[in-house]
């Protein structure tokens, strides 16, 4: 069976360096993103890590997830709550009193019972989720019609990882709806709700304006692919950072064949051997989630093996005879070769491979 290293140190090397640059004074304002598995990395094992790290608030996927770590943190938000869905789990939810829903529309806001407690999201100009900055006085009339907890208003910087005023407009746009948070909370004598706005690439780029009072100022950031050890921002915004991946994938040989030079390996023959070795099969292939590996691609193992195209659905060829390999422990290579970012190379491993912290 393949397995999944989830090397600790690295984890905690890259808290230690987040915190640095984000946030020196007070670690806990870095809470971490959980959802999809914890980017592939285990929603359990990546949870016990963080918690061992003192952070305090998450961020997860849906009303399951949050179940299953709902004794790590004091503050987990479920990002993509649907109450009409599972009702059972819906209830266990409302009645712990450390999940909060993250609402993205006013409509949704209207199938909360009373008490639920909820985080309000808000569009600043990613227009993808949230609720229109001109319909926050709806929302409030909403929340305080149906006796609903607000814990926090947040958005989603969308332009952390690109270079232009974008991602400073969606700040200053963020800025006037804190500001007129606060005035309703005032008015509904409402208790100061949480602010955050940013996400890795977008927090490594915060600039705590000491000119913006400390009541407007985000009080946390949401903080997932840096934790795992990548960022994906534009070439001229990189900075000096060095995070390290935490997951390595490992496969185990099913078979060996010694083969001669111009013969041909996998379906369709499409591999021609350019010397004598010896192949060998391992148990991971496209049917575990990891990205089809197709003709004329070329990625190698960690050890400087050669994966030979095209993957099969549950195993690779390699030129290898050792017993066990290291699919990769860096997924920039295989994010190149398929043109995409790691998230998806990462979030696309099967939740059931087996992961083991080291
Ligand atoms: C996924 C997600 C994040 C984390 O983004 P990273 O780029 O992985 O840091 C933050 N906020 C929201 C709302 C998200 O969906």
């Amino acid at each position: 069976m393949p397995y999944i290293k989830i090397h600790s140190q690295n984890f905690f090397d890259n808290f230690h360096t987040l915190c640095q640059v984000i946030s020196p004074n007070n670690p806990q304002r870095l809470a971490i993103v959980l959802k999809d598995n914890a980017y592939g990395h285990g929603l359990k094992e990546m949870a016990s890590l963080a918690k061992e790290c003192g952070i305090i608030s998450c961020f997860v996927k849906n009303i399951q997830e949050s179940l299953q770590i709902v004794e790590f943190f004091p503050h987990i938000s479920i990002l993509y709550p649907n109450p009409l869905e599972h009702s059972p789990l819906f209830r266990q939810c409302l009645e712990s009193p450390n999940i909060y829903f993250c609402i993205s529309s006013l409509e949704k806001l209207q199938d909360y019972p009373p008490f639920s407690r909820i985080e309000l999201k808000i569009n600043t100009g990613m227009n993808r989720n949230g609720i229109a900055y001109n319909h926050l006085k709806e929302a409030f009339e909403v929340i305080i019609k149906n006796k609903l907890q607000l814990i926090g208003v947040f958005t989603h910087n969308g332009f952390g990882d690109n270079f232009g005023c974008e991602f400073y407009a969606q700040n200053a746009t963020f800025l006037e709806v804190k500001k007129e948070v606060l005035k309703l909370c005032e008015k509904h004598s409402l208790p100061k709700p949480r602010f955050h706005s940013l996400c890795s690439s977008a927090g490594l780029r915060a600039n705590t304006d000491c000119n913006i009072p400390q009541s407007l100022q985000d009080d946390c950031y949401r903080i997932g692919i840096a934790f795992y050890g990548y960022l994906c921002q534009e070439e001229i915004l990189s900075i000096p950072l060095s995070l390290k991946p935490v997951a390595s994938l490992w496969a185990k040989k099913i078979s060996s064949r010694n083969l001669k030079k111009g013969e041909r390996v996998g379906y369709g023959g499409a591999s021609t051997l350019s010397r004598d070795c010896v192949v060998s099969t391992y148990d991971i292939g496209y049917g575990d989630g990891l990205f089809r590996l197709r003709e004329g691609m070329e990625l190698y193992t960690k050890e400087g093996f050669k994966i030979l195209p095209p993957a099969s659905m549950d195993c690779i060829s390699v030129e290898s005879e050792e017993e066990e390999i290291c699919v990769f422990d860096d997924v920039k290579k295989w994010a190149e070769a398929f043109h995409t970012i790691p998230y998806e190379i990462l979030t696309h491993l099967h939740p059931y491979i087996p992961k083991k912290i080291i």
